[in-house]
């Protein structure tokens, strides 16, 4: 048997699903989704789903792109993998060239890793280590703003801030310092700035007292993902460079999931004008098609690594399938075609329409928000309109959004109250029209209203 019915069964019987109640599914679907093209997923009897999220904020060219297919299916019958260690290969090569001439100027030197905690665990470590080679290993902690998502290895969940991933394991985390995140919710977007400089003062009087003994302020720029994609402008960022030079600490941006265009420019960083010691790359970089992350840092960090083997100031961190030759591939295909199809620029009329068709929903009695940064929408449902009172999370409106969403043929999957877009750029005005109908019905079956 090849229906969805049969899949599911077998995959109950055998998996554990990540993020995942498992009991859920015993009256939740599992949905086995047999091919992709574009934006649409189909499962095994034809139904077909529209991935509003980038299948977790990883495809941004669509699924089954040819040209990346293509990209891969030449590397493969060339060089599949070999160690980077001692060794080297050209997809590699040339991705460093590549990034190194888009990312903000100076961040010369590529590490790579497989995934996006494994890229936030490099930053750390390196951030660490640099102020031990300087003779400096007082400088040992790190500074976030609450809220923050960056990944689910102990370290990456140290300086996460999102309850749900974080409390049952705080007993085993760093002790990070977390100050109040800029945020913008419930507000008009000219009144973001003012949040946020009140917000900074946090992070200054935080800088003042505790630079001494920090190596590092991590977080991420302009849009909390994982956080339910809480927004803030860029200005903070500024802001947040000027005092981190001020103060001798390091700043790492983790754009794993806000890089390659989500925020409307290649880098979020790029809004703010600034550079940071650390950025952190993963999720689009392959168009969504294979694992791979990236640490990009500077010269002088770089310098402070390089020296004689036995000095032991090297930095030993590894990981099996560190800058496969696949991935590699894929994203020098994505890079491509970001820029020869000037998608970017091309996002900014999508971006306009997706503003357009979601800016009534703020008239629901139930949305107590609609936001958006570039290519990445949230619509906040609240019990309270007047008082942005949120609904109880065990009430799970979120779900009620994602199954009615699903019978309709999209795939909206809220982070608790939080509906949002985050699509493949490929995606039509059309379907762009159509997100917009399913969502507000998604709102009434989830509200009543
Ligand atoms: C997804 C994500 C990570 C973690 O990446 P994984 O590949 O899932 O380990 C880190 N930071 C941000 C901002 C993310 O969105």
């Amino acid at each position: 048997m090849n229906d969805n019915a049969t899949w599911m069964q077998r995959d109950l019987a055998s998996l554990w699903h990540p993020c995942t109640q498992m009991k859920d599914h015993e009256t939740l679907p599992v949905t086995p989704i047999r091919s992709g093209k574009g934006v649409w997923l189909e499962d095994f009897e034809g139904h077909r789903y529209l991935d509003a999220i980038s299948s977790w904020w990883v495809n941004i060219l669509g699924h089954a792109n040819e040209r990346i297919n293509a990209r891969i299916k030449t590397q493969l019958d060339t060089l599949e993998h070999v160690i980077l260690s001692g060794f080297t290969h050209q997809p590699v090569i040339e991705l460093s060239e590549r990034l190194g001439r888009l990312a903000p100027e100076g961040l010369g030197h590529c590490f790579y890793a497989d995934n996006g905690s494994s890229a936030i665990e490099v930053a750390l470590k390196m951030s660490y280590h640099y102020w031990h080679n300087q003779g400096r290993p007082e400088k040992r902690r790190f500074l976030t703003i609450t809220n923050g998502y960056h990944g689910e290895t102990l370290g990456a969940l140290s300086v996460g801030d999102v309850a749900i991933f974080t409390d049952t394991y705080r007993s085993l985390l760093l002790d990070v310092i977390k100050v109040p995140a800029p945020d913008g919710f419930g507000l008009p977007r000219d009144q973001w700035i003012d949040q946020a400089r009140a917000a900074f003062a946090h992070m200054e009087a935080a800088l003042e007292r505790h630079g001494d003994e920090l190596a590092a302020v991590i977080v991420e720029p302009l849009i909390q993902c994982a956080g339910g994609m809480r927004m803030y402008p860029p200005e903070y960022l500024t802001w947040l460079r000027e005092a981190c030079d001020r103060h001798n600490v390091q700043l790492i941006f983790d754009e794993i999931a806000v890089g390659f265009g989500r925020t409307g420019t290649m880098f979020a960083c790029e809004q703010a004008g600034v550079r940071p010691d650390y950025l952190c790359l993963s999720k689009a970089i392959t168009g969504g098609y294979l694992p791979l992350s990236v640490v990009m840092t500077t010269d002088e960090i770089y310098a402070a690594f390089y020296d004689d083997y036995s000095t032991l100031r090297a930095f030993l961190h590894s990981h099996s399938y560190t800058g496969n030759p696949l991935a590699c591939a894929a994203a020098l295909a994505t890079l491509d075609i970001l820029e020869d199809d000037d998608v970017i620029a091309t996002n900014r009329d999508k971006s306009a329409r997706i503003e357009q068709v979601t800016a009534p929903l703020r008239e629901h009695p139930h949305v107590g928000d609609v936001r958006q940064t570039g290519m990445v929408v949230a619509i906040e449902m609240v019990k309270d309109k007047a008082t942005l009172e949120p609904y109880d999370f065990r009430e799970r409106r979120g779900l009620r959004v994602f199954q009615h969403a699903m019978s309709r043929g999209a795939m909206l999957r809220p982070l608790g109250n939080v509906i949002y877009w985050m699509p493949p750029y490929v995606i039509t005005p059309e379907e762009i029209d159509f997100l917009g109908e399913v969502t507000r019905e998604g709102l009434e079956v989830a509200t009543g209203r």
